[in-house]
C-alpha cells in the first residue's frame, strides 16, 4: 500500500499538496516536520507535514519527496490547528501563515541565496561529507549561490539537507537583509591579574599602592564585589562602587593589577542583577485581585488603567505568581513600544527567563528563540514580542498579556495573513485554556463593548501611582489666536509661554505633530500647481533638510524646484507643516536649547529610535518633536509639558475610527507629561475647541466618548455591531480597474444583498506605485453566519478570477480591516 503525506507549501496556493513517501519514511515522519519537496517544473521548497495517510490524490499523480529535513517536528500540532484557523478567518492560505510564522532560516528553497559565513570559519575539509565539501568548494569560487544553482553544480536534487547541515555547523549563512543585532552592546569587564589573585597577594598590592589611596580602594572594592557575586564585574560597576574615575581604573590596568576584557552582552541571555518586584499600591492590589477573580469565570479580562497607573507592575505580579508552574507566558506589545525601557524593566525582575522576539533580531537569533520556546526551555518562559511572537511554537501557554491593546499596529496590513494580534491572542488563549489580559489606558471601543456586555472581565484603575495627578489638558483656540495675531509660526503665545517656563525650570517638553494629513507640500502662488508624484496620486512632500520633494508612498524624489514646473513663476510657498518645520521653527525660537525630532525619518537608521529615547531620558534633549511614535508607553521622568500642535487633522481624517483614535492619541501623548510629583500640563492647539472629542479628552470623560462613539457605530453599521471585510482591487489600467470593480461589487451585491456591499469607492489616494485602486467594503451583521458569508465571498472571488480579462487584477481581501 502506498503512503502519502500532505504538506503546506510556503506559497499562496490554496490547498495542501500530497506527496508519495516510502513506508520507512512514512514511519519516520511526524506532523510538523519539514520535508523538501519538488514543486512546479524546477522549484524545491521546505514544506511542513500536515497529515499522513494512504489515500492517493485523485486529481494528480503524487510526486516523491526529496528528503526529510528534520529529526523532530519544528512546528507543533497546536500550531497547525492555529494556522488553519488564521487562514480560514482571515481568508488567506496556510502557506502564507506558514511564511509569516517560520523564521526565514527554516524556509530553505530553490531561490534562497547562500554564501560562506562572513566571519570566515576555518574548517577541516575532512570533516565534511562529499556533498558538503562540493558546496563548500563551489563557494570558494563564487561569493554566493542560489540553492537551485547548487543543484545544477552537483547535478542532483537532494541537496537541502547538506545545505542545512552546513548552516547548522556555522559554515554557511543564508542571505538576508542585514539585521542589526538587537543589543550588541560591548561591555568591558575587569578581572584581577592571575599573579595577584590570591589572599596572600592582596597585602602586597595594597603595599605597592600605598601612595595611591583611590587605586587601593578600588582594589579592595573589587575583592569585596567578587566575594559577593560570582558574576563578572564590569568596569562601570567597579567605578560606581568605588567612586573612582576611568583614568584611575586605567592606571591599575597599566600597572598590570587589573586586566580587562570585552564581552558582547548576550542577545537573549541576561547577566544583570535581578530585583524584587515592586509592592503594589492598594489600588493596584485591588485591581490585581479583581483580575484574578474574573479569571475564575472568564478567559479574557480588560485592565483599563489610566496612564502611569502602574499597569506594567500589575502584569509583572501576575507573571511572577505563575512563574513557578513552569508554564509559558506571552507578553505582546506593539512593535514600536518594544524598547529597551520595557525590556530591561522586565529583565530586572525575571532575569534570563525573558526571551525577546523582535523583527530587529537576526534570523539566527529568531531561530534560537523559536527552538527555546519549542523545547520549553526555562530561558524562554516569558516571551516578549510584537505581533508575530504569537506564532511561536508554544507548549504550555497559560497567560497572554496584550499591552496597549488599542494599538492599530497589532493589525498586520501587508502581506497576508492580515491578522489582528489581539484578536488572535484570544483565540490562541482559548486553544491553550490560557488567560488573556488586555491592558490599556484608552481601550478600543470593541474591547470595552465586549467587557460591558460581560464577555470579558473589566477592571478599572483610575489612580496614577503615587497619587500623581492626571495632567491638566487645556485647549488653545488657534483661530482666535491667529485673528489676534498671537501666533508665531505654528505656535500660539500660550504654548510658547509654557515652553519657556518649563525650560526655565530645567524641565523637558514633548511636542506632538500628527503624521497624517499635514505633510508640507510646495505650491505655486501664481497658478496653484503643486508637484505630483508620477507614480502615485499624491503631491510630493517637501523635505527641507534634504532640499527635496519626496513621495511618501513610493519613495520617488526630485531636488527642490526653484521655479514652478507649470508656469515658471518663482513665487512658491510651502503649505501644511510637518515635524521638520516645527523643529526648524523651534530652533529659531530657542537657539540655546537642544531640540530633536522623532519620526520615521530620524529613527530609520541603526538604533535611531533607541538613541533618541536614551538621549531624551538622559536629558540631553530639551524639546522632542515627534509623531505617533511618542505615544507608545514611554516613561520619561522630567517631562512636564506636552504640546499638541494641531488636533484637527486627526479629527477630520475620513475613517470611522478617526474620533476614537484622536481621543486615544491625545490621551496617550498627554500621559507622557508629569509622571513624577509635579502635575503635567498639556496644551492642545485646535481650530475647533468645541469639538466633542476634544472636550471629552480634556476632561477625561472616557465613558462619554465611548457611549457616543458606540451609538455612531451602531447607527452606521460598523464594528462591534458589524464586521467589515474590505476588498481592494489594484491594476495599472484605469479602464480595467473601473470595469472589474463594478463587476465584482455587482456580483457581491447579488449574493450578499445590496445592503451589505459598499462601493466600489476610490480611496483617498487613487493610485500608488502606478497601480490604480478601488475599494469594496462588505458589512456583515452579527446575525449573519460569518463562515458562510466568507465562503460566499470566496466563491465570488473565484468566479472573478476565472474571467480572463480580469485575471491580472490583484485582489486583496482584508478581514476586520482597519
Ligand atoms: P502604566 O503602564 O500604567 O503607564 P507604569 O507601569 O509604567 O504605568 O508605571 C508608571 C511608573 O510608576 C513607573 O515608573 C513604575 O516603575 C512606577 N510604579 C508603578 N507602580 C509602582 C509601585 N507599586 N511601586 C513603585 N513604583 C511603581
Ligand atoms: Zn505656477
Ligand atoms: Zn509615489
Amino acid at each position: 500500500m502506498p503512503h502519502f503525506i500532505d504538506v503546506i507549501l510556503p506559497i499562496p496556493v490554496e490547498n495542501t499538496f500530497t506527496y508519495l513517501v516510502s513506508e520507512a519514511e512514512y514511519n519516520y515522519i511526524q506532523k510538523g516536520m519539514r520535508v523538501a519537496v519538488p514543486f512546479g517544473k524546477k522549484k524545491v521548497y521546505a514544506s511542513i507535514v500536515k497529515n499522513k495517510h494512504t489515500n492517493a490524490p485523485t486529481i494528480y499523480e503524487a510526486k516523491e519527496i526529496q528528503q526529510i529535513l528534520d529529526e523532530d517536528p519544528i512546528v507543533t500540532e497546536q500550531q497547525l490547528t492555529f494556522w488553519s484557523w488564521i487562514a480560514n478567518y482571515y481568508m488567506c492560505t496556510e502557506g502564507e501563515v506558514m511564511r509569516a510564522a517560520l523564521p526565514k532560516a527554516f524556509l530553505l528553497e530553490s531561490e534562497t541565496v547562500i554564501r560562506l559565513k562572513s566571519d570566515g570559519l576555518v574548517i577541516n575539509d575532512e570533516e565534511l561529507q562529499d556533498d558538503e565539501f562540493l558546496i563548500y568548494e563551489a563557494l570558494q569560487h563564487r561569493s554566493e549561490l542560489k540553492v537551485h544553482e547548487v543543484m545544477d553544480i552537483l547535478d542532483k536534487k537532494k541537496i537541502l539537507p547538506s545545505i542545512q547541515r552546513l548552516i547548522d555547523q556555522g559554515v554557511l549563512e543564508m542571505q538576508e537583509e542585514i539585521y542589526e543585532q538587537y543589543v550588541p552592546k560591548l561591555v568591558k569587564f575587569i578581572t584581577i591579574a592571575p599573579e595577584y589573585d590570591s589572599e596572600e597577594a592582596l597585602p602586597v598590592i595594597l603595599e605597592e599602592l600605598s601612595r595611591a589611596p583611590k587605586q587601593r580602594e578600588m582594589v579592595l572594592t573589587f575583592f569585596s564585589l567578587k566575594a559577593k557575586t560570582n558574576k563578572p564585574i564590569s568596569s562601570q560597576e567597579l567605578q560606581k562602587a568605588s567612586g573612582a574615575t576611568a583614568s584611575q581604573l586605567n592606571a591599575l590596568v597599566d600597572k598590570g593589577v587589573f586586566q580587562t576584557y570585552q564581552k558582547r552582552q548576550d542577545r537573549v541571555g541576561f547577566e544583570g542583577e535581578v530585583f524584587e518586584t515592586k509592592t503594589l499600591n492598594t489600588y493596584q492590589a485591588t485591581a490585581l485581585s479583581e483580575i484574578k477573580t474574573h479569571f475564575e469565570t472568564k478567559d479574557v479580562t480588560l485592565l483599563h488603567g489610566v496612564t502611569a497607573s502602574g499597569k506594567t507592575e500589575i502584569y509583572v505580579q501576575l507573571i511572577e505568581e505563575m512563574l513557578a508552574t513552569g508554564d509559558q507566558i506571552l507578553y505582546l506589545l506593539p512593535e514600536i513600544a518594544l524598547t529597551t525601557q520595557l525590556i530591561s524593566r522586565l529583565q530586572t525582575y525575571f532575569g534570563e527567563r525573558v526571551a525577546i522576539f523582535h523583527s530587529k533580531y537576526s534570523v539566527n537569533e529568531r531561530v534560537e528563540v523559536w527552538n527555546n520556546v519549542l523545547k520549553k526551555m526555562d530561558k524562554a518562559q516569558i516571551i516578549i514580542g510584537a505581533r508575530s511572537a504569537l506564532l511561536l511554537p508554544f507548549r504550555d501557554l497559560k497567560l497572554i498579556v496584550v499591552d496597549e491593546e488599542h494599538e492599530s499596529s497589532f493589525k498586520q496590513y501587508d502581506p497576508a495573513p492580515r491578522y489582528h494580534a489581539r484578536d488572535c491572542a484570544i483565540v490562541l488563549g482559548a486553544f491553550f485554556k490560557a488567560k488573556v489580559l488586555l491592558g490599556s489606558a484608552t481601550p478600543s471601543i470593541e474591547t470595552v463593548y465586549n467587557a460591558q456586555s460581560g464577555k470579558y472581565g473589566y477592571v478599572s484603575l483610575k489612580q496614577r501611582h503615587g497619587n500623581i495627578l492626571m495632567p491638566e489638558i487645556n485647549l488653545v483656540d488657534i483661530k482666535e489666536k491667529s485673528r489676534k495675531r498671537e501666533m508665531t509660526g505654528h505656535f500660539s503665545d500660550t504654548l510658547l509661554r509654557a515652553i519657556t517656563d518649563a525650560l526655565a525650570l530645567g524641565e523637558q517638553v514633548i511636542l506632538f505633530q500628527n503624521r497624517r494629513g499635514f505633510s508640507p507640500i510646495l505650491e505655486c502662488n501664481t497658478c496653484g500647481h503643486a508637484p505630483q508624484c508620477p507614480n502615485c496620486d499624491v503631491s510630493l512632500t517637501y523635505h527641507k533638510y534634504r532640499s527635496q520633494l519626496r513621495c511618501h508612498y513610493c519613495g520617488y524624489n526630485i531636488a527642490l524646484q526653484q521655479k514652478c514646473m507649470a508656469c515658471g513663476s518663482t513665487d512658491l510657498t510651502t503649505k501644511g507643516f510637518g515635524t521638520e518645520q516645527i523643529e526648524a521653527e523651534l530652533k529659531e525660537l530657542y537657539p540655546d536649547n537642544n531640540i530633536a525630532r522623532m519620526d520615521s525619518d530620524t529613527t530609520r537608521g541603526k538604533y535611531g529610535f533607541e538613541k533618541l529615547i536614551t538621549a531624551f531620558e538622559q536629558e540631553q534633549i530639551d524639546i522632542l518633536v515627534g509623531t505617533q511614535m511618542l505615544t507608545k508607553g514611554l516613561d520619561f521622568r522630567n517631562v512636564t509639558l506636552v504640546g499638541i500642535m494641531n488636533a484637527d487633522s486627526m479629527l477630520n481624517f475620513p475613517d470611522f475610527r478617526a474620533h476614537e483614535r484622536s481621543y486615544q492619541l491625545i490621551a496617550q501623548v498627554s500621559g507622557r507629561a508629569g509622571r513624577t510629583e509635579k502635575q503635567g500640563k498639556v496644551l492642545v492647539q485646535t481650530y475647533n475647541p468645541y469639538h466633542q472629542i476634544l472636550q471629552q479628552v480634556s476632561s477625561n470623560k472616557f465613558e462619554e466618548m465611548y457611549k457616543e462613539q458606540l451609538e455612531e457605530r451602531r447607527n452606521f453599521k460598523y464594528p462591534p455591531f458589524h464586521r467589515l471585510i474590505r476588498i481592494t482591487l489594484k491594476h495599472r489600467d484605469y479602464q480595467k480597474i473601473d470595469e472589474s470593480s463594478i463587476w465584482l461589487s455587482k456580483a457581491l451585491r447579488q449574493t450578499l444583498g445590496a445592503e451589505a456591499v459598499l462601493g466600489p469607492e476610490t480611496p483617498s489616494i487613487a493610485r500608488i506605485r502606478n497601480l490604480y485602486r478601488r475599494n469594496i467594503l462588505i458589512k456583515i451583521s452579527r446575525k449573519q453566519n460569518l463562515l458562510e458569508t466568507k465562503k460566499t465571498i470566496g466563491r465570488v472571488v473565484t468566479s472573478f478570477n476565472a474571467i480572463a480579462q480580469y485575471r491580472s487584477v490583484r485582489l486583496v481581501v482584508d478581514v476586520d480591516c482597519y
